[in-house]
């Protein structure tokens, strides 16, 4: 319930401000950092993620001048439940198809295979692909898991959770077709870090979704985030801990505790106006024609959060995040297209 809306370094360490649950803010210092603070799917209008994956770990660390690497290897994920109106969707899991469930297009044919031979059981970013080829080839979104043709007490019990999960949704999995469509739901980029998950910036590391390790490469396979996220937060542990043992850590001294974060009410909007830049731009398939001018028009939001003298609270911290990831992603596209 403690939010940091910045980080500023020293010498001797870091000052992070923390907004409070009961609305005061306060700052501390510490002589080490570890950002672990997550992805930043809610930059999407449709995500796997939940409403904490602003990017803000990634943004304050960027704006402390720390490298950031690849911050648009994102993996869409090919099968979420296409709900009509929830941003956060569930997974219907690649263990569906591997039980047998086809892809079905608008117009209940199957598809997958006409782009690889692979068909349904290919890696998540080649049937994502798919689906969105699919989508323009008939100009329909509408996409379909079919699982029918199985033992209604086998699919139950092999998927208890996606059975439950989609009955609420009034889809009964045995007997109907899932709705399905491609939403973001991983990063692969991040805070750079090396073996030991040390940033550029000294004394400051990170671990898990916001950092960029690099073993998962542009496609991280599934299931390997948390083994990352163990491996390298318990390095980022010990390092840390050799190191102050080495140290002789100073006090601070006096530093002031609390400011003054009041200011002008954000405007409504911008949050959902860089997730639409973000769908539009950047899904699946990127759409290079599109990107100057959303770059220009993240740029504009961003010099006005920065020069706006809006108060400090969780919806301007949110709002900086998502402007500064997506103006990182969208250059680093563009950056692709330009080389090509
Ligand atoms: C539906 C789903 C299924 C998945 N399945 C798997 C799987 O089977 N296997 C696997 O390996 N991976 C899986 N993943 C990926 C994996 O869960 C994530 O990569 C992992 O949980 C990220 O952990 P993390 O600690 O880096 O970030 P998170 O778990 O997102 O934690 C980040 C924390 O930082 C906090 N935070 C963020 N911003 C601030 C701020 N400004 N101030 C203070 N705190 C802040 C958040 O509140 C949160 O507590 C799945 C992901 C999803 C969404």
């Amino acid at each position: 319930n403690t939010m940091l809306y910045k980080l500023e370094k020293n010498e001797q360490g870091f000052y992070a401000g923390l907004l409070l649950p009961d609305g005061t803010s306060r700052i501390i210092a510490a002589h080490y950092c570890i950002m672990a603070s997550g992805g930043i799917g809610r930059v999407y209008q449709y995500t796997t993620n939940s409403a904490i994956a602003t990017g803000d770990g990634i943004t304050q660390a960027f704006m402390l001048g720390a490298r950031v690497k690849h911050l648009s290897r994102i993996q869409f994920h090919p099968t979420a439940f296409a709900a009509e109106n929830d941003r956060e969707r569930f997974l219907i899991s690649e263990a569906v198809r591997g039980e047998g469930a086809v892809l079905l297009n608008c117009d209940g044919e199957r598809f997958a295979f006409k782009y690889d031979e692979r068909g349904e059981l290919a890696p998540r970013d080649v049937v994502s692909n798919a689906i969105m080829l699919e989508s323009q080839a008939k100009g329909n979104e509408k996409f379909y898991l079919d699982i029918t043709h199985k033992d209604p007490d086998f699919v139950r019990q092999r998927f208890p959770m996606i059975y439950e999960k989609c009955l609420e949704e009034n889809i009964d999995i045995t007997k109907q077709w899932i709705p399905v469509f491609p939403c973001q739901h991983y990063l692969m980029g991040g805070i750079d870090v090396d073996l030991f998950a040390r940033t550029t910036v000294d004394r400051l590391y990170a671990a898990g979704e916001c950092s960029h390790t690099g073993v998962h490469g542009a496609n991280r396979l599934a299931s390997n985030s948390l083994l990352e996220a163990l491996v390298f937060s318990r390095r980022a542990a010990n390092d840390i801990t050799e190191k102050l043992k080495k140290e002789d850590n100073t006090s601070f001294g006096d530093f002031t505790e609390q400011e003054d974060l009041s200011g002008h009410p954000l405007p409504h909007g911008y949050r959902t106006e860089i997730r639409k830049i973000m769908q539009e731009c950047y899904f699946v398939i990127p759409k290079p024609e599109l990107i100057p001018d959303n770059i220009r028009r993240v740029k504009e939001i961003l010099t006005d959060l920065t020069g706006g003298e809006y108060a400090i609270d969780q919806n301007f911290v949110e709002a900086q995040s998502l402007a500064t990831v997506a103006c990182i992603v969208l250059e680093e596209v563009q950056k692709k297209y330009d080389a090509q």
